[in-house]
């Protein structure tokens, strides 16, 4: 596997290694809000050539762009409450019908409840595709309060950073562009709580929708961003060879 794995690297360059080995890997990163979803959504698309495709950062984007579907979805997010089912997948396979989607994706954000599940799993297979993984980072509600409570995004780029546990190098300045972070209305302490009762009772059902699919996997999401990367990348391996 190995030597696979550098031989793809070296025909595709670094992205591409795993990707190589089995085209279209389709996965989903389940887990409660805080959990690191977003940071290691990011960091398989890059490494794995995937598509990421974020229900929280698309909703943003229609929410900065004030379309209709954006003002929609303002209200349920300021209040912590899920976007309507039919909007979120009218979204979804909107996306998930780009050409970039057939590289593989992995979905981050998405689903969040049953309705949801069930209604991309019919999809999927109208499109003659199926999910291959999805993985639980596992993350207790009281980490989770203050990694929401001191996450900072750059409004420019969508980096995220935490004040503590990945601060940017000078002030509460993006990196890369230099202009200031921002804190999401939603990551307050009052709608952090609703997001994560809502977690508990809407999205948490998934973790055992995925695990009867025999599809659900589990990686400790407090261990350091690297780590938690290392896990991923070493159970999308153990896919990748099936
Ligand atoms: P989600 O997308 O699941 O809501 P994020 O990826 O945005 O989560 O992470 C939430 C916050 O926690 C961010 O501020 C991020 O920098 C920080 N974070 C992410 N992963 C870790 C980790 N493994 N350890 C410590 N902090 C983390
Ligand atoms: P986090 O990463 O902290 O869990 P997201 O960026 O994923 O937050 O989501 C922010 C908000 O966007 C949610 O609280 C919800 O209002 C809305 N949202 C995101 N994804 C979905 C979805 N799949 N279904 C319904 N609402 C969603
Ligand atoms: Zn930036």
């Amino acid at each position: 596997m190995i030597q696979r794995r550098e031989e793809a690297a070296l025909l595709l360059g670094p992205n591409a290694e795993v990707s190589a080995l089995r085209s279209g890997m389709n996965l989903v990163l389940l887990g409660a809000p805080g959990a690191g979803k977003g940071t290691q959504a990011k960091r398989l698309a890059d490494r794995l050539g995937l598509l990421h495709l974020s229900t929280g950062d698309l909703f943003r984007a229609h929410l900065s762009q004030g379309t209709e579907l954006g003002k929609t979805a303002r209200r349920y997010m300021e209040a912590g409450e899920l976007v309507p089912d039919d909007v979120t997948l009218a979204m979804v396979f909107d996306r998930l019908s780009a050409p970039e989607a057939a590289q593989g994706f992995v979905l981050d954000g998405f689903p969040r409840n049953l309705a949801q599940a069930e209604a991309f799993e019919r999809e999927m297979a109208a499109r003659g595709q199926r999910l291959d993984l999805a993985v639980l980072l596992a993350v207790a509600d009281s980490v989770l309060v203050e990694r929401l409570t001191g996450r900072r995004t750059c409004p420019q780029c969508q980096a995220t950073y935490h004040l503590v546990f990945s601060p940017p190098a000078h002030d509460e300045l993006c990196d890369r562009c230099g202009v200031p972070l921002v804190q999401r209305p939603d990551d307050r302490p009052e709608t952090v709580m609703r997001r994560l009762e809502v977690y508990h009772a809407e999205t948490a059902p998934l973790i055992a929708y995925y695990r009867r699919r025999g599809i659900l996997r589990e990686v400790n999401g407090e261990a350091s961003p690297e780590a938690v990367t290392e896990a991923l990348l070493g159970l999308v391996e153990g896919v990748a060879g099936d």
